[in-house]
């Protein structure tokens, strides 16, 4: 498959996500994305991941929680920020073994899906299989990405 992504000369390019994970990082933004241009291009061959998907956003910033956020759902994932129509800077949020009030527990019966004051802390570490392993410290639920 050939690139077919436009340029972008100010805003986010998301690399190397794992293929099909595109949509769900998409998820993590809400009114953010409102009258945004966004390109995205699932399923492309790479070299490093075999396949890959790739997402540029136009005229968006992100903090170093949605950061994390993206790390999580895509642990090879590259963020270079588009500064007039150059790369300002790329980075590779690295995920540490213990995170703090980034995620949300998907289990409906953990506490903290009650008492919604807890902080949410989940232990985080990657398989021999190359998947993450996130598992909460309040229930003990498990689950990978
Ligand atoms: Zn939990």
């Amino acid at each position: 498959m050939t690139m077919r992504i436009e340029r972008i000369n100010n805003g986010i390019v998301l690399d190397h996500i794992k293929a099909g994970m595109g949509i769900h990082i998409l998820k993590l933004f809400e009114v953010e994305l409102l009258h945004t241009k966004i390109d995205y291009a699932s399923y492309i061959d790479s070299p490093s991941l075999g396949m890959k998907d790739i997402i540029k956003i136009e005229n968006l910033d992100v903090d170093p929680k949605m950061l994390m956020k993206m790390a999580l759902l895509a642990p090879d994932i590259t963020i270079s920020f588009i500064r007039d129509g150059h790369v300002d800077k790329k980075v590779k949020p690295e995920v540490p073994p213990l995170v703090e009030g980034v995620i949300n527990c998907p289990n409906p019966k953990c506490i903290t899906q009650q008492e919604v004051y807890l902080t949410s802390r989940f232990q985080v570490a990657f398989e021999e299989d190359g998947r993450l392993r996130q598992q909460c410290l309040f229930c003990e639920h498990i689950f990978y990405s």
